[in-house]
Parts: C-alpha cells; sequence; structure tokens
C-alpha cells in the first residue's frame, strides 16, 4: 500500500454530537476510530448560546463548552481527532476509501457518516452581495456588531426565534419577517418572542431585496397577502429558515432524500452501502436536536462494531 494511503477500521466524517457520540462508543469499543471533524469542528452547536433541554445539564451549558467536553470524551479513549474535511469518497467496496482536502487516501473497514447540516439562505443575490457585510446565518456570531441598531431576523421556527430574542438584548428593534400568519417554533419560544416588546413579528412578509451597496441599509419587504411593499429599516439581516444536509460527497453513493437526508434502513443506522452508517442531522430532517444526534451516534458506532465483528475485523 502507498505511504500515503491509511488504513483504519472505523472512519468517523464530522465532529457533533453525533460524531464525537460514536467515537467515545467506537473508542471504547477499540475500534481505533480516526475522526475528520470537518470545516466547522463542533458542527451547529459551536454557534448556539445556552442549551437548555440536554439533559444533565440542569442549568444549561454553552454549546461551545459542550462540544469541547464531548471531543475530549473522545479523545480520552484514544479517538484520533483530525482537523482536516473529507472532500470524496468511494464506496465500490469492500474497503471504503476516503480523501482528505490535502489529498490523503484514507481507507475503512467501517464508516461512520455525521457531517451534520448546515443554514439555509433565501438565495437573493443581495443576500449573497452583502454576507458578512450585515447579512449573517448565526446571531451569536455577529450580533455584537449591531448592538444599538435595528435589525431583521428570517424566519418563524425554533432557530429565528432564539436569533431574534439574543438580539432583542443587544438591539433597540428586532424585525422579525415571518412568511405566514403563524410560527413553527415551540410554544415555548413562540411565547417568548410574542412577550418581547422590543421584537416586531411581520408576518406573511418576505424579503425582496437587502438593501446597501457596502453595508445593509434596510429591507424591501413584501406582504404577501396584501402585495403592499415596505422598507424596514434595518442595518443587520439574519437568515434563520431551517438547514441543509451535509452530505453532497455521499450523492451518487448513498440513498438519500430529494432534500439530501441520507436514508437508514428500519431502526439501525446502516445505509444502503454494507459497512457505511449514518447518524445525527445528515439523516435526520425531524428532530434535529443535540441529544437525538448523540443517540444515533451511539447507534452507528454499535452497529460498526458489530459488523466488524461479524466481517472477523475485530
Ligand atoms: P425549521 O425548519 O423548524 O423552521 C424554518 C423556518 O423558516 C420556518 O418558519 C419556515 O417557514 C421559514 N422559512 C423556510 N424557508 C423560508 C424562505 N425561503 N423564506 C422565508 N421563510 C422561510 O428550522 P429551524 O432551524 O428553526 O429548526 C430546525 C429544528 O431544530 C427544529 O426541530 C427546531 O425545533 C430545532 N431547534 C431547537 C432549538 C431549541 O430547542 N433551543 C433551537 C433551534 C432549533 P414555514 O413555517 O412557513 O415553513
Amino acid at each position: 500500500m502507498a505511504e500515503d494511503i491509511e488504513r483504519v477500521k472505523c472512519l468517523i466524517i464530522g465532529s457533533g454530537p453525533a460524531g464525537y457520540t460514536a467515537a467515545v462508543y467506537a473508542a471504547r469499543a477499540n475500534l481505533q476510530p480516526v475522526l475528520y471533524t470537518g470545516r466547522e469542528p463542533g458542527g451547529q452547536l459551536m454557534i448556539t448560546t445556552d442549551v437548555e433541554n440536554y439533559p444533565g445539564y440542569p442549568e444549561g451549558i454553552m454549546g461551545p463548552q459542550m462540544m469541547d467536553d464531548f471531543r475530549k470524551q473522545a479523545e480520552r479513549f484514544g479517538t484520533d481527532v483530525r482537523y482536516e474535511m473529507i472532500t470524496k469518497v468511494d464506496f465500490t467496496g469492500p474497503v471504503h476509501k476516503a480523501w482528505t482536502e490535502s489529498g490523503k487516501e484514507v481507507h475503512a473497514d467501517s464508516v461512520i457518516v455525521s457531517t451534520g447540516a448546515s443554514a439555509k439562505w433565501l438565495g437573493l443575490e443581495s443576500e449573497k452581495r452583502l454576507t458578512n457585510k450585515g447579512v449573517s446565518a448565526c446571531a451569536v456570531c455577529d450580533g455584537f456588531f449591531f448592538r444599538g441598531q435595528e435589525v431583521a431576523v428570517v424566519g418563524g421556527g425554533d432557530t429565528a426565534a432564539e436569533e431574534a430574542l439574543y438580539l432583542s438584548k443587544l438591539c433597540p428593534k428586532v424585525h422579525m419577517l415571518v412568511r405566514r400568519d403563524e410560527l413553527r417554533a415551540s410554544k415555548i419560544m413562540q411565547e417568548r418572542v410574542l412577550k418581547t416588546a422590543n421584537i416586531e413579528v411581520h408576518w406573511n412578509t418576505e424579503a425582496l431585496e437587502i438593501l446597501g451597496g457596502q453595508e445593509v441599509e434596510g429591507i424591501r419587504a413584501v406582504n404577501n397577502q396584501t402585495k403592499a411593499e415596505s422598507t424596514i429599516p434595518a442595518r443587520g439581516f439574519f437568515v434563520a429558515i431551517g438547514h441543509k444536509p451535509n452530505t453532497d460527497i455521499f450523492n451518487g453513493w448513498l440513498d438519500m432524500e430529494p432534500s439530501g437526508y441520507l436514508i437508514t434502513r428500519g431502526k439501525t443506522t446502516r445505509t444502503n452501502i454494507e459497512g457505511v452508517f449514518a447518524s445525527g442531522d445528515a439523516q435526520d430532517n425531524i428532530y434535529r436536536q443535540a441529544v437525538t444526534a448523540a443517540g444515533t451516534g451511539c447507534m452507528a458506532a454499535l452497529d460498526a462494531e458489530r459488523y466488524l465483528t461479524e466481517k472477523g475485523v475485530i
């Protein structure tokens, strides 16, 4: 085997709660897992503030702290964590091949996919042009820059509610653009949003254009019922309209929904390819919680262990 090709028993792709939990279980089962973190080590929890619904933390915990703890726990049992991206796979079999960004080739007896999901964008030209110049998908990361200024948040789910609440503590006014006449967010988040005096919900409203040349100067919006257009005076524009699974590199290899979410078999994490298992948000468009991602990461490691035992690898 060429020197730059490495053989591993268990390759884990992705580093959110699913990947790290898979690593804890795989390492403790002596699968000597190698985990590639991808471009955003820790995944979406790195751009979250308080996580209040993960069991075991009665006072809540900060997302980045939680991911740091997950990583340390995985490393404590011998997981080899590498801060690189897997950019290509070949699942022709029987050994599964993967390539890193820097061109290194890894051959794996089993693969656990835990690549998660990323924020979606509206797709407006002005949104692209003004990204990082006032347009953001992360209030926790960028809210600070808009202290004392009016901002807008697009979306009506829990993410949008969380972003609006976070920004309401920094900004005098938060405009929330909701395309329907109701929020999709959980009841408790809806209540918090509607009770917050400086959040104004614009119902049935969609953004048409983000105004400004070098920075955001306002939002041209339309009421999709009355068709009336208005200009919302916001200097920051936060997009919080859901997520897309990070599964592009598995296209053509793994069965997936048209939306890109990986398809697993029955109550397992097995994919259509023997020895390849899927966990976390990459395969879950319904629950998408840190705790459910961790649960499926655990399942994937147990499935991989069983598979490697059957194959006589361990
Ligand atoms: P969701 O898919 O739940 O919500 C997306 C929101 O964006 C919806 O209101 C949707 O409108 C709106 N939307 C989608 N596309 C567009 C568009 N092109 N233009 C305008 N609006 C649009 O995504 P979230 O990221 O909010 O949440 C994902 C999951 O994560 C959920 O299960 C959620 O409960 C969970 N979550 C939990 C948190 C917590 O418990 N603290 C925090 C954050 C997320 P419509 O309703 O009309 O489809």
